[in-house]
This record gives C-alpha cells, sequence and structure tokens, in this order.
C-alpha cells in the first residue's frame, strides 16, 4: 500500500479589512483541496474587481496626470515568480504577472510592454477610473497643495481641508494574500494601484519580487503594504523570510524589519510599513510601523480580522 502524505490543514491571510473579500473569494479554492497560487489570484481578483475599493484594481485612485496604474506580483519560489508594474487599462495586474511567470522567462514587465503582453494573452481591457475617483482626482487638480499629504504646506489647513488631507493620506493600500493549500505548498500575491495622485511611472513595492512580496517554499512567505518606497529601501519581505530562515518566528522576523526601516529612513509621521509573515507550519504574525493595521484569516477553526499583533515603536 503506498503510504498517503499527511494532509495539511490550509490557511489564507489577507491584509487589510477588504482582506475578508480576498479571503471570501480564496478559501473556497483551498477548502476543496485545490492550490495556493489558484487561491491567493482568485484573491486579489475578488478586490480588484470591486470599484468601491479605492486602491485596488477598477476604482483605484488615479497618479497624477488623472491615470489609473496598476502594480502586482505573484511567486511561488524564487523560480516561479512575476510582477507587473505602470499597467493601465488591465484591472488584473496579479493574473497578467502569473502569465508572465508561466509563459516567459522575465520577472516584471511595466507600462506599454506590459500591456501589450496582456492584450497578446487575451485579458479584456476595462475602465479603471470610476467617477468618485475621477471627481477625486479633480479636486485633487484644483489645489494639488492643499489636497496632497506627500507635501507639506505652510499654511495651517481648516478643518475641512484637514479632513480631506486625512481621507487622502489613507488613499493607498495593497491587498496581499498568503497561503497554504492542503498539499503544502505555499504562494502569495499583491495587487494595488498604488499611491494615490503618484508621480506619473512611480512603481512602488507591490511588483518587486522581495519588496512588496517574497515566498520560499522551504522556510515561507511575507508580504507588505504601506508606504512602497520604504520596502523598497529594506527589501523588506526578503529580509522577512530571510529571517524565518535563520529561525526567527514571524513575529521576530517582522520585528526586525521595522527595525530595520525605522534604524535606515528619517520616518515621517504615520508612514506606515506593515507585513504579514506566515511560516511554511502555518504560524504567522502581522505587524506594522504604526497602529491600524489589520489581516484577515480563514482557517478551517477561523474567520476573522485581527488588529496587527506587533506595532514598531522607535526608541
Ligand atoms: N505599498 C503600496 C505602494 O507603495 C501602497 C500601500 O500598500 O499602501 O504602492
Amino acid at each position: 500500500m503506498p503510504r498517503l502524505m499527511p494532509k495539511t490543514s490550509p490557511i489564507i491571510l489577507s491584509t487589510w479589512t477588504f482582506g475578508r473579500i480576498a479571503n471570501a473569494a480564496g478559501w473556497p479554492v483551498l477548502r476543496r483541496g485545490g492550490k495556493a497560487i489558484d487561491a491567493v489570484e482568485q484573491a486579489c481578483i475578488a478586490v480588484e474587481s470591486d470599484p468601491h475599493i479605492d486602491s485596488v484594481g477598477i476604482g483605484g485612485t488615479p497618479d497624477a496626470d488623472g491615470n489609473v496604474t496598476l502594480d502586482g506580483s505573484i511567486m511561488l519560489s524564487p523560480q516561479m515568480s512575476a510582477g507587473v508594474a505602470c499597467v493601465r487599462y488591465y484591472a488584473h495586474p496579479v493574473s497578467i504577472a502569473r502569465k508572465v511567470m508561466e509563459k516567459t522567462t522575465h520577472k516584471l514587465l511595466v507600462g506599454p510592454g506590459a500591456e501589450k503582453f496582456a492584450a497578446a494573452c487575451g485579458f479584456k481591457k476595462e475602465k479603471l477610473l470610476t467617477k468618485e475617483a475621477r471627481d477625486w482626482f479633480r479636486k485633487w487638480k484644483i489645489d494639488p497643495e492643499h489636497h496632497n499629504f506627500h507635501r507639506t504646506s505652510a499654511n495651517r489647513p481648516n478643518r475641512e481641508e484637514a479632513r480631506l488631507r486625512r481621507k487622502i493620506a489613507k488613499v493607498h493600500d495593497t491587498v496581499g494574500v498568503l497561503a497554504i493549500d492542503s498539499h503544502g505548498a505555499i504562494a502569495g500575491a499583491c495587487s494595488t494601484s498604488g499611491w494615490a495622485f503618484k508621480l506619473p511611472g512611480r512603481v512602488g513595492d507591490s511588483p518587486i519580487i522581495g519588496a512588496g512580496l517574497y515566498v520560499d517554499p522551504t522556510i515561507g512567505a511575507a508580504v507588505a503594504t504601506g508606504m512602497g518606497e520604504l520596502m523598497l529601501g529594506a527589501c523588506a519581505t526578503f529580509l522577512a523570510v530571510e529571517r524565518m530562515r535563520a529561525g526567527d518566528s514571524p513575529r521576530q522576523a517582522i520585528q526586525t524589519v521595522l527595525e530595520r526601516v525605522a534604524k535606515s529612513y528619517k520616518l515621517k509621521k504615520r508612514q506606515q510599513c506593515a507585513l504579514i509573515a506566515l511560516r511554511k507550519d502555518a504560524e504567522w504574525s502581522s505587524g506594522g510601523l504604526v497602529s491600524g493595521f489589520r489581516a484577515a484569516i480563514i482557517t478551517r477553526h477561523q474567520n476573522e480580522l485581527q488588529e496587527q499583533q506587533i506595532t514598531y515603536l522607535p526608541a
């Protein structure tokens, strides 16, 4: 009699409150014994398709020229990984990245090249800019100094301006998804429209392997959200997985990444770098430089949204 391999208990974890939407789409794949790579892709597609989510896919916030440009990546292993960046007209960067991973020897396609590839793969063009996002862009365009939290205005904002700034400061976020399937395979994916009113051509951490997403099938995985420039400089998710390789728990690994970022940058108030780290044995953790990050989780015994487990407080 052939010995049956022990089955792993599946798990899916996704960033932010909209992670619940992601998990609701990804979990059925895992529950029926499907692959982690399909689960993370389906999870991202669900969030990318929702026009009410203003930082991912359709309904994403445009750049400073009024164009919605999307970044995303998918990963099973260093060899099986790819990203796409600055993609217009196509709502599902993770699915395009998966085709890059499966059909080419490349790791990253950007802009018109990525769009041409998407068309050749049969992806349908979609309108990404919703009316809400266009109205938001027009308000920002009229008065970018007051509506762009990247800049510091000499004038103290009145209450209405302060409210708008707070709202704009929230217009980013990435759906990042990590999953282990019942065969023990681990996969990750992430997708975002990036920073609201970013400079045209700006690419964040999400499509860059090792910055926004990293998976080593023998160790574990990590995915990030927040100001991509922080994760890019610190190779944040690569570092998290390397720390787990060295024996750190997911919690310790995140702590080390946050310390590294805090020590390497002159951080501005409330600049976020947040991560989920998942080890191969399904132990996981989440944490950020500032409070407010959440991770949605589904296992056979659990379906909930959890506040971040670590908040790094610089000394
Ligand atoms: N990391 C994303 C970017 O910088 C945005 C976010 O997750 O908040 O493009």
